[in-house]
């Protein structure tokens, strides 16, 4: 049996940062910073600090009114729905470009819980020709002598973020130049990520490799200057890979994908018995119901969340800390340290009670509990086939009019 430990996360914020780092002394990476701050309360702040209308016009610029909501989102400290409902009250038909983007998210989610770890895998053949090199040190340290790249990926270590334009760029630089195994790429990416969440990420990056779209994503020097004003081009002396038209990096870039399949990664989930002659039953909190006000808390059950480290251990520290944010808003819930099936059963629980999640990796663990999945609410009260999900676009044609075509958000 592997070491099981009750923890008691401090109430005051600087007490927990500290207690979380004596606590995973091998988690990599800087202290959250205070503007990341977790939990219900920071998030609903961000919600209410948005300004929708500039969203709208300078959202892909690098230092655009982004909302930041995204780790607020993974975790479950906010819904989408009621990040939906809120700004689509407030702004109405001005904030359309933001709704629109919330239901990416969702797009992504409907996959994975569609396609469940074929995720993780090549969705298609890619359409060009993409590599498979090793990921390497100078890429993640950050090294590789563009500021460009080099700032994406310190602003990523240090803050864990990075903006989705700076995300797309940093990937097509990923695997269409340095010609990278995405998936290697993807799981080190999602690992310094406040947000970091298998669905946006691996499909993201799928998005951008081809394997998950009709043509890859790649970028010139001109978009990138564009979107980044003088931050990093102006006095960049470095050979500037991206300094061409579209049609000359098309050429230098790609030939036609060599291999019309789609390459497979396996994944091997640990074995466990179903538990039996324990019936104790209780709440289990996964990392995606991170919230003070998530209906399951009302459950006159015990309430467990489990640091596992199959599941969390590669996660950075400040995400570990933007964690124990939520958990200290969240009364009543026991936090332990430890597998979750020794954890579980130490506890003398048979059957767990919890939210639905496309999570595998979730699922499996509590597999051996009986697991009674409660479902979250729905983005879009649609029912969306596969074949509809094969695409953003065919998937917004059913979800697009439900959720935005009522007659007043319309009216100017
Ligand atoms: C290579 C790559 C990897 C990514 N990995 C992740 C990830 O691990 N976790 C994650 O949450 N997002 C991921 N994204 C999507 C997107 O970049 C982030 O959601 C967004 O940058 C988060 O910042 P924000 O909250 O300020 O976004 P905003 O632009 O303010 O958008 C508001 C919200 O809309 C949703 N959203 C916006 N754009 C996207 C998008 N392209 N895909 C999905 N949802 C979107 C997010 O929930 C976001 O919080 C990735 C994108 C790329 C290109």
């Amino acid at each position: 049996m592997s070491h099981v430990e009750k923890l008691s996360i401090p109430c005051d914020a600087e007490e927990r940062l500290q207690y979380i780092k004596r606590q995973f002394p091998a988690a990599i990476g800087p202290d959250l910073q205070h503007k990341w701050a977790g939990g219900r309360v920071n998030g609903l702040k961000k919600l209410n600090d948005i300004d929708a209308v500039a969203y709208n016009s300078n959202r892909n610029f690098i230092n655009g009114a982004v909302t930041h909501l995204s780790p607020y989102l993974r975790h479950g400290c906010i819904t989408l729905n009621e990040s939906f409902t809120t700004i689509k009250t407030r702004f109405g038909r001005s904030a359309e470009k933001l709704l629109f983007e919330f239901a990416w998210r969702d797009y992504w989610r409907q996959v994975w819980f569609a396609e469940g770890n074929a995720i993780y895998s090549e969705m298609e053949p890619s359409k060009v020709d993409i590599g498979y090199a090793p990921l390497n040190d100078f890429v993640t340290k950050g090294n590789t002598g563009l500021p460009c790249m080099d700032g994406f990926v310190h602003e990523l270590l240090d803050t864990g973020y990075m903006h989705n334009h700076a995300r797309m760029w940093f990937a097509s630089y990923v695997v269409h130049h340095l010609k990278i195994d995405w998936r290697a790429a993807a799981d080190w990416f999602e690992a310094h990520l406040l947000d970091g969440d298998s669905a946006s990420n691996h499909l993201s990056w799928q998005w951008v490799a081809s394997t998950f779209s009709a043509k890859p994503y790649f970028f010139n020097k001109e978009n990138l200057a564009r979107f980044t004003g003088d931050k990093y081009c102006a006095g960049c002396t470095a050979a500037c890979p991206f300094d061409a038209s579209y049609e000359v990096l098309n050429e230098r870039l790609f030939k036609a994908a060599l291999l019309p399949t789609a390459k497979q990664y396996t994944l091997t989930p640990p074995a466990k018995h179903a538990i039996s002659g324990v019936s104790g039953l209780a709440v289990f909190i996964h990392d995606e119901m991170l919230s003070a006000a998530h209906v399951l808390l009302m459950r006159q059950l015990p309430k467990i969340f489990v640091f596992d480290p199959q599941i969390h251990g590669e996660w950075s520290l400040n995400r570990l800390q933007f964690v124990a944010d939520c958990l200290s808003e969240m009364e009543d819930v026991e936090v332990w340290l430890g597998d979750t099936y020794e954890v579980l059963t130490a506890r003398g629980v048979g059957q767990v009670i919890t939210q639905d999640t496309p999570n595998t990796k979730i699922k499996q663990r509590l597999m051996p509990f009986s697991p009674e999945w409660q479902p979250a609410t729905k983005f879009a009260e649609v029912e969306i086939s596969r074949q509809h999900l094969k695409r953003f676009s065919k998937y917004w044609e059913k979800v697009g009019p439900l959720m935005l075509g009522d007659g007043d958000f319309r009216k100017p």
